[in-house]
C-alpha cells in the first residue's frame, strides 16, 4: 500500500440539501482527524447529479461549515466541472477491458440480487441507450483493508456486482468520480459514514485498476433518527442550526456523538474554542465501533 507523506482529508457532501446533524458528525470526524495531525482538510462538492442538487445548496453547505467553524484548506472542487477527468479514467478502464457498455434496464434483471453481467461480452440490445459498468470479476479481488475503526474488512467486488460508472443519461456515477477526485486531490485519509463501507471495495478495485495510491479508511458510526432511520436528506432530517446558541449546542453534541467526551465547561463555548479542544484531544480509539448512534435529544426537540 502506498503511504502518503502528508495527511490530507476531505469532506465531500452531495448538495442535495442542507447539512443535517448526521452530515455534521461526518464533517467533524474528518476535520478532527486531519487537524489532530496538522493535516489538510479539503471540501469537495459532489454535484454530479444536477437534478438532485437544487441550485444554491452548495453555497448553503459552505456557509453552514463556516458557521460551525469548520474552515477548509485550498480551493473547493466541484465535481460538475470534472467531466474530462472522469472520461479519461473511463477510457483507461475500457482499454484494459475493465469497463463495458450495458443496455440492460433494472427492470430486466430485477429478479436477480445484483446485475448478472449480461452485457459483459457484448451489448444485449444494441442501439438502446448504454450505461458503462465496471467488470468486477476481472479486477483485483478480494479487496481487503484495515478500517481504522472497524478493523479488517474483506469483500469480493464480484459479489457486490458490476457497478455503474457512467449512467445511461450521461451522468457520472459516484463510484468513479470519487476515486478519480480523491486521487487527483492526493487524499491520504477518507473518513466518512459507515453507510459507504460496502462502496469501498468497488472504489479500491478502481484505484488498483487506475494505478492510484490507496488511502486509509475510517468509517464512522451513523446517526439514527428516533424512528430508527439513518438521518438523511431523503428522510427529511432537519437542517443544522443557524443561530449561535444552537450552533454551539449542536457542535458539542456532535463531539459527544464521536465519543470524545468533551468536558461540560465546553458546552456553549464558541465553535473555535470547542474545535480547538476537540483537535487537541481527538482519539479514534475512543469511538465505539457500533455502527449506529442515536441522534441527540435536542435534535428531537427541533424537528
Ligand atoms: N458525497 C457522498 C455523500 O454525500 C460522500 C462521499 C464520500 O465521502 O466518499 O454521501
Amino acid at each position: 500500500m502506498t503511504t502518503f507523506s502528508h495527511y490530507r482529508g476531505r469532506f465531500a457532501p452531495t448538495p442535495s440539501g442542507p447539512l443535517h446533524f448526521g452530515s455534521l458528525v461526518a464533517a467533524l470526524g474528518s476535520y478532527l482527524d486531519a487537524r489532530a495531525v496538522g493535516g489538510q482538510w479539503l471540501v469537495r462538492i459532489e454535484d454530479i447529479d444536477p437534478p438532485r442538487c437544487p441550485p444554491g445548496t452548495d453555497t448553503t453547505i459552505l456557509r453552514q461549515l463556516e458557521a460551525f467553524g469548520l474552515h477548509w484548506d485550498g480551493p473547493i472542487v466541484w465535481q460538475s466541472a470534472r467531466s474530462d477527468a472522469y472520461q479519461a479514467a473511463l477510457e483507461r478502464l475500457r482499454q484494459q477491458g475493465l469497463s463495458y457498455p450495458c443496455s440492460c434496464s433494472r427492470k430486466q434483471w430485477q429478479t436477480h440480487p445484483i446485475y448478472p453481467g449480461w452485457c459483459r461480452d457484448g451489448l444485449r440490445e444494441p442501439g438502446k441507450p448504454i450505461a458503462w459498468r465496471l467488470r468486477t470479476d476481472l479486477g483485483q479481488r478480494p479487496i481487503i483493508w484495515p478500517d481504522r475503526l472497524l478493523g479488517a474488512q474483506r469483500f469480493d467486488p464480484a459479489d457486490l456486482g458490476d457497478v455503474v460508472l457512467k449512467r445511461k443519461d450521461g451522468l457520472w456515477a459516484y463510484q468513479l468520480a470519487v476515486v478519480v477526485d480523491d486521487a487527483d486531490q492526493h487524499i491520504s485519509d477518507i473518513v466518512r459514514g459507515v453507510d459507504l463501507l460496502d462502496n469501498t471495495p468497488w472504489q479500491m478495485q478502481l484505484q488498483g485498476a487506475l494505478g492510484y495510491p490507496v488511502p486509509r479508511y475510517l468509517h464512522l458510526p451513523l446517526v439514527m433518527s428516533p424512528d430508527g432511520q439513518k438521518l438523511s436528506k431523503q428522510n427529511l432530517a432537519p437542517a443544522l442550526a443557524s443561530e449561535p446558541v444552537a450552533i454551539a449546542r449542536q457542535l458539542f453534541q456532535a463531539i459527544e456523538t464521536l465519543d470524545q467526551a468533551p468536558p461540560v465547561e465546553l458546552k456553549g463555548a464558541a465553535p473555535a474554542e470547542q474545535l480547538a479542544w476537540a483537535v487537541a484531544h481527538w482519539r479514534v480509539e475512543r469511538i465505539a465501533p457500533a455502527r449506529e448512534r442515536p441522534a441527540p435529544d435536542a435534535y428531537q426537540e427541533e424537528r
